[in-house]
């Protein structure tokens, strides 16, 4: 989506609000609405003006890259944001509820004493980045397909002996070799019975024959974040592991199957969820089916029995059931796919058909 019409687009949140200003300092929704990719700044958006304010480490690469009306160097960032606010004559200013810390509203607010009133707004300005266009679907596409060679590099690492630590290592290296900027979460690479954790990050511990192994990785290149798990057999493993991956499989692709835009989050989510519960592990599936995947690794929606809202055609999302057995072990498989007007495409690439190694 052009820079413009994300302005826009925010606009029309001021307006619906009732603000003429907004103050965002979530640095997904900066790098989004003006291009800037550095750690610390703020923007300061009104009915006709569009402020970047950051540092002075980040003079250079703001007039390289911001997209805004004005770049402001401040000294102090909360006295920079309250004077760049004064100037503009508004009265009602927006802030992102959902991530401004209590002590920065607390501190803003002294500042501001009564001439701005701050006005938090949660979910619309969380949501800003749902609907994703043709070229941030590139962006996420683009990531995703790195997963291919990033998983050859390790397939002849699944075998017993080789340390999990390693295999998310050289999982992480390849994905950044291929030009990736750096992992998108810390990589969980659990076998055996640590596949029972659903976030079991990779371990001193090694490979076993008989054991399901979960690898969950990705990638962020250009910002774009990318989401994928395999689940894989080592050496023979006994009839119960495999009934578990079937049902597992079996609910993922249910789930890809039943999403079209206009069904409810909380119906997509039951969609895999029914058939674990009636296949009797549905207390071994604790966490949501899903969630979005964008400029951060987890956005809106979250795709789970409690989520209100709907499927709705542009956002990407993952779908990924699970089954975690204590003592036992566990599978999940999950891809990222993009809703289209009538279904929903895969943007991760790897295959998810039973595969056992050694
Ligand atoms: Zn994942
Ligand atoms: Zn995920």
């Amino acid at each position: 989506m052009p820079r413009n019409e994300r302005i826009t687009l925010l606009r029309s949140v001021l307006q619906a609000h009732g603000l003429d200003a907004c103050l965002l300092l979530f640095l997904p929704n900066i790098r989004w609405l003006c291009g800037f990719t550095g750690t610390d700044g703020a923007l300061l958006v009104t009915g006709d003006q569009v402020v970047f304010l950051t540092d002075s480490r980040y003079a250079t690469q703001a007039e390289e890259q911001v997209a805004a009306d004005r770049i402001v160097i401040y000294r102090q960032k909360l006295d920079g944001i309250v004077e760049t606010l004064s100037d503009t004559a508004a009265r009602r200013c927006g802030f992102e509820a959902a991530t401004m810390t209590w002590g920065q509203w607390q501190k803003l607010s002294e500042k501001l004493s009564d001439k701005v009133e701050l006005v938090g707004v949660e979910d619309d300005l969380a949501r800003l980045r749902t609907i994703k266009s043709q070229d941030e679907v590139a962006g996420l596409r683009a990531v995703a397909a790195l997963h291919r060679q990033a998983y050859a590099a390790i397939e002849e690492m699944l075998r017993p002996g080789v340390r999990e630590k390693e295999i998310a290592f050289e999982l992480e290296l390849t994905l950044r070799r291929l030009g990736a900027e750096e992992k998108s979460f810390d990589y969980i690479v659990a076998s055996g019975a640590r596949g029972a954790m659903p976030h079991g990050v990779a371990s001193d511990k090694c490979l076993q024959a008989g054991e399901l192994v979960t690898l969950d990785f990705g990638a962020r290149m250009n910002g774009w974040c990318s989401d994928e798990t395999v689940t894989v057999a080592v050496g023979e493993i006994s009839s119960e592991l495999r009934r578990i991956y079937d049902i597992v499989l079996a609910a993922h692709d249910a789930a890809i199957a039943a999403i079209k835009p206009g069904m409810s989050l909380k119906e997509l989510d039951a969609v895999a969820r029914d058939m674990i519960v009636e296949a009797g592990y549905g207390d071994c599936f604790g966490h949501g089916l899903g969630h979005g995947v964008g400029l951060e690794i987890h956005e809106y929606p979250a795709i789970s029995p409690r989520a209100e809202g709907l499927v709705e055609e542009g956002m990407v999302i993952t779908v990924e059931p699970g089954i975690y057995v204590p003592k036992l072990g566990g599978c999940r498989i999950e891809d990222t796919v993009l809703v289209t007007s009538d279904g929903a495409e895969p943007l991760t690439v790897l295959p998810k058909s039973f595969k056992r190694y050694c």
